[in-house]
């Protein structure tokens, strides 16, 4: 194994030891005793804008979303524009 995948391994074993594995919050802060057993149906698809840096943090709610929802999808960008009436985005 090249010495940078040991050092990812690394990284990646100790967030998996401080991390709960479900919530993927830190185990002080877990959440999952109040989540339910399954994802919920919506009767629409929740669209969920990330910005790129949330993504990156452990507090993030976005893990949270997938885990009660299953209708979400995620889309994760650093700028989101929003399109006018009767204009398309671009
Ligand atoms: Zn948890």
């Amino acid at each position: 194994m090249e010495p940078d995948m040991l050092k990812d391994f690394a990284l990646v074993n100790k967030s998996s030891q401080r991390d709960c594995l479900r919530c993927r919050r830190p185990r002080t802060t877990c959440l999952c005793e109040s989540l339910p057993d399954c994802p919920l149906r919506s009767v629409g698809t929740v669209l969920i804008l990330q910005h790129v840096f949330e993504a990156k943090r452990r507090m993030a709610t976005v893990p949270l979303m997938n885990l009660v929802l299953r209708n979400s999808q995620v889309y994760r960008q650093r700028s989101f524009r929003v399109a006018r009436r009767g204009k398309a985005a671009g």
